[in-house]
């Protein structure tokens, strides 16, 4: 078994991780003006209320130190587990892939010749 594959368990364990960070990431980029929406109804004669703070996309870069050290942890995190997930695919990928056919397959290099 290739050493890249996971178990059942760890690959649930790890979808659900990654859905996890993905969240709290997603919450430290939202738009604390608009609440990440981008838009702001108040002020829908505005500009068609397309929120002036984050420019209508409904996201913001942490700017807090804290937050900011938070997020690259997170991101490091996030980035560690698709690697895991994806070193995983490709393995299983690999073990799927076609059989060369056999038609067109030399197997003289198998095949010893019988001497007596
Ligand atoms: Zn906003």
């Amino acid at each position: 078994m290739d050493d890249a594959m996971m178990t059942w368990d760890e690959i649930e364990t790890a979808q659900a991780r990654r859905r996890e960070v993905r969240l709290t990431l997603a919450d430290l980029y939202k738009c604390g003006n608009c609440g990440g929406t981008g838009h702001i109804a108040q002020f829908s004669h505005v500009s068609g209320g397309s929120c002036f703070k984050c420019s209508g996309s409904g996201r913001t870069q942490p700017r807090a130190k804290r937050d900011l050290a938070v997020f690259r942890a997170l991101e490091t995190e996030l980035f560690d587990l698709e690697a895991s997930l994806g070193a995983h695919n490709a393995a299983v990928d690999a073990l799927n892939a076609p059989l060369p056919d056999l038609d067109t397959l030399d197997l003289s290099a198998l095949l010893t010749p019988v001497s007596d």
